[in-house]
């Protein structure tokens, strides 16, 4: 089944990059116009639009904010609004990462993960609702983490954060219930991307491993399925969440992980 998401619009945060990227180019192949955001190197980012524009016939626009910041979460969606329009579609995925054990871990990381990974996504959900309410459609995609259902060392504030946001998520969905309104958390296990990459080539470093040996080592100890799971494939499944055949599936964490929750 196709879904056609002609006429709405998205901000998908985090979507100059790896997963974020997945999903803002799987809405646009839906049709759906995408407002991006995130950091990077000007010119890709422009490269990034004008792909989208010129691939999918939708319109795409990057919006600057840090989303570590309150305010700029908040300036995001009305510059956004200002720009395109209502947001029909918020996912909240910028997201960060730091390994380190739990008596090691920096304050400034625990904070800095806890701002992007978590609080944003709640000053951009409170920001959008009053315009999904009146509309009476709305879409929240809370890009967690199987770190959301399960732990693993050394990921103290991520683990937490993102624990922390299935429980938004289940709280934002019971307070839109019925209104037109859904919220949901998209649960990855392990997908390549700069995020994991930086994982991978500490295992290098630290084990003196090949990059195969080492990209193998992590989906091994984890991930049965032995597959990195793809942003492609993150990205159908937000596109599905979208749909009118979703619309009842509101306060859920849906996990692609290759069976890694599963044991
Ligand atoms: P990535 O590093 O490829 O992309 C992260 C994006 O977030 C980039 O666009 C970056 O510019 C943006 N970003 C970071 N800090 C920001 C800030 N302060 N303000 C605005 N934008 C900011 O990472 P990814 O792997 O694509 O991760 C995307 C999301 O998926 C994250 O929430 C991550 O926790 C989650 N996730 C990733 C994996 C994985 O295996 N890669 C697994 C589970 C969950």
């Amino acid at each position: 089944m196709e879904t056609n998401l002609h006429g709405k619009l998205a901000l998908v945060t985090g979507s100059t990059s790896g997963i974020g990227l997945g999903i803002a180019t799987e809405l646009a192949r839906s049709g759906c116009d995408v407002v991006l955001s995130g950091f990077g190197d000007p010119a890709a980012i422009n490269e990034l639009q004008m792909g989208l524009r010129n691939e999918y016939g939708v319109r795409a626009l990057h919006v600057e904010a840090d989303v570590a910041k309150p305010e700029e979460c908040r300036s995001l969606v009305s510059r956004a609004r200002a720009e395109c329009g209502d947001i029909d579609i918020l996912v909240n995925n910028a997201g960060i990462q730091h390994v380190a054990p739990l008596e090691e871990f920096s304050e400034e990381r625990w904070d800095a993960i806890l701002a992007v990974n978590l609080s944003a996504a709640f000053h951009l959900s409170a920001a959008v609702l009053p315009g999904m309410r009146r509309r009476v459609y709305g879409r929240i995609i809370n890009i967690a983490s199987v770190h959301g259902l399960v732990g693993s060392k050394f990921k103290a504030a991520y683990v937490a954060a993102k624990h922390g946001l299935i429980g938004l998520t289940k709280v934002t969905a019971l307070e839109t219930a019925g209104q037109g309104v859904t919220c949901n958390a998209i649960c990855p296990g392990w997908v390549l991307t700069p995020l994991v990459e930086a994982q991978v080539n500490e295992r290098m470093k630290r084990e003196g491993l090949e990059r195969l040996q080492a990209e193998q080592l992590l989906l091994s100890e984890k991930q049965p399925s032995g597959k990195f799971a793809t942003p492609q494939q993150i990205g159908a499944l937000a596109v599905f969440l979208c749909s009118d055949a979703a619309a009842n599936i509101t306060g859920a964490s849906l996990p692609v992980d290759g069976g890694w929750t599963a044991q």
